[in-house]
């Protein structure tokens, strides 16, 4: 399987739930402000399910190369680590939903997806399931928690 990379829009919409093994930066790690999230990211990257990854300086060097091609300067720090990681890891997908990115990447020839897709499909849902324990959110019904093996119990979404 193609290696999966997450942008900060993939953590916020828990887009890891979804696969076995994930890779991101330390830049993204700094994007992720919300607390709950970021409980669940530490959790996540202490079991080994999220690997935050520093590219090599070649890779950084040769994402900055597309970067001036495409002549996009609202290219972020972030964004320029993710594509120098996608460089490195290819074959991969990149889950983002910064159009700047998708269009540096598609230049660079790497397959991305919109993770917008996703969290709307996630909004609309009445309930999600939650660890008793840890608090790790799960989109489907899973028998134990992946992070800590508790029960999971089915919750419903608040209304805002
Ligand atoms: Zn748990």
């Amino acid at each position: 399987m193609d290696k999966i990379i997450l942008d900060t829009a993939g953590f916020l919409a828990g887009i890891e739930n979804a696969f076995p093994r994930v890779y991101t930066t330390a830049e993204v790690i700094s994007e992720v402000k919300d607390s709950s999230s970021l409980m669940n990211l530490n959790m996540a990257i202490s079991s080994g399910k999220v690997i935050v990854f520093k590219p090599k300086e070649s890779s950084v060097k040769e994402a900055l190369s597309y970067a001036s091609k495409v002549k996009d300067y609202s290219l972020s720090k972030t964004d320029i680590s993710i594509l120098a990681l996608a460089l490195e890891l290819k074959p991969c997908v990149v889950f983002t939903d910064d159009f700047s990115l998708q269009n540096v990447l598609k230049i660079a020839e790497i397959d991305y997806r919109s993770v917008k897709v996703n969290r709307k499909i996630n909004e609309i849902r009445e309930f999600y399931y939650k660890c008793e324990s840890c608090g790790k959110t799960y989109s489907k019904y899973i028998e134990k928690c992946n992070i800590c093996g508790s029960r999971v119990i089915k919750t419903r979404r608040n209304n805002h």
